[in-house]
């Protein structure tokens, strides 16, 4: 066999469906990668203007992981089972040259679904460089279809318009269909629930409806703020009857329904009122290269450090898998009073 065939075997072999188990028997199936911990929104419920203004100590250039670094990690965990990666952040567009990465993370073998998660705001910019790198897929955060909710959310008086026009931008490069992620808080957007259905019904695009999680310890977060996904399917069938779908495949985060009428479907993602932890096959490399797994977990586990000693792909792929093995967090379904009080990372830190 020569060499470039001989190559691309040897990482067919790598990427053969290997199942890492943790304590509670999930395989490590999907990565979400955090670039960067900036943002150009401050949402009130994840990067309030309070806590991050112009004094906040962000991540410097040498501490953030450089692209070549994401990447080893990513085709170590793709070793260890991972088929879906997913960029995030913070505001992933704000990193400069992302599509360089994106590139480069598009030539893995066994990575099936390569996507980024974006507020939107410099998607109608970049959607064609991204989709010419290999990006499959893009999900955009959009809370509300009115400027004066959706400007209240992201606190930097943003609107709503231009991430429409990001939208279309992406599905005119064939980085759709895009799915729309809204998080709901009681008395802020409720009323944004049935306008985004509406809006997006015959479209193509999916909107999932996501309960105000307690993440972080910077929002303020009650559970009085939770608008229980129950509620939500309730608000929207009552508009347009819907029924359920099963799930595509485990670990799949979104309940997913239909318009009985054909017009598409929405999805609800409970992980407050019905958490899915036993399904969570989820691993998150923060913007300073530790792995959390996760999304509650107060503390992560340092890759940077092992990445920079010079350490060979297989040790980092063996230090990635002792870690999963040994995972045996459930945080959501241990959720009670006295843990949501504990301290918990940002998820603008370790991405959503
Ligand atoms: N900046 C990008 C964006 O806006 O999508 C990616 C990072 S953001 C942290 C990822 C997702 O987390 C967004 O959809 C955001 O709405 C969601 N999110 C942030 N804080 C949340 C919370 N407390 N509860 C539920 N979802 C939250």
């Amino acid at each position: 066999m020569r060499g470039p065939l001989l190559a691309a075997t040897m990482e067919l072999m790598q990427a053969a469906p290997l199942t890492v188990l943790d304590t509670l028997r999930r395989p490590m199936r999907d990565l979400r990668v955090s670039v960067t911990d900036r943002c150009n929104f401050r949402c009130l419920y994840c990067m309030p203007k309070e806590l991050f203004g112009a004094d906040h100590a962000f991540l410097t250039r040498p501490e953030v992981l450089r692209f070549d670094e994401i990447e080893r990690v990513v085709r170590a965990a793709v070793t260890l089972g991972v088929r879906k990666v997913r960029l995030t952040g913070g505001e992933p567009l704000v990193r400069r040259g992302l599509e360089e990465l994106v590139a480069s993370l598009a030539t893995i073998v066994g990575i099936e679904d390569l996507s980024l998660t974006t507020n939107g705001s410099l998607l109608a910019a970049k959607a064609q460089a991204l989709a010419d790198a290999g990006l499959h897929r893009v999900t955009v955060s959009l809370d509300a279809l009115d400027d004066p909710t959706f400007m209240r959310m992201n606190d930097v008086g943003f609107p709503v318009q231009r991430v429409l026009d990001g939208i279309a931008a992406a599905e005119a490069a064939g980085i759709g269909p895009v799915k729309v992620n809204t998080v709901v808080r009681r008395g802020i957007n409720e009323h944004a629930v049935t306008d985004l259905a509406g809006h997006f019904r015959g479209t193509g695009t999916t909107v999932r409806f996501i309960e105000y999680m307690d993440v972080g310890a910077t929002n303020g977060w009650r559970l009085d703020d939770v608008v229980p996904a129950v509620e939500l399917i309730a608000a929207i069938n009552a508009r347009w009857p819907l029924e359920p779908v099963a799930a595509d495949y485990r670990g799949e985060v979104a309940s997913r329904y239909r318009y009985r009428d054909g017009a598409g479907e929405i999805g609800v993602i409970s992980s407050v009122s019905e958490p899915f932890c036993g399904d969570c096959t989820r691993a998150r490399l923060s913007a300073d290269g530790q792995i959390f797994t996760c999304l509650f977990a107060s503390s992560g586990h340092d890759l940077r450090g092992l990445l920079r000693s010079g350490m060979t792909d297989a040790s980092l792929a063996d230090a990635l898998r002792a870690l999963w093995t040994g995972r045996e967090d459930r945080y959501s379904d241990l959720r009670t009073l006295e843990t949501v009080d504990r301290p918990r990372v940002e998820m603008s830190f370790i991405g959503g």
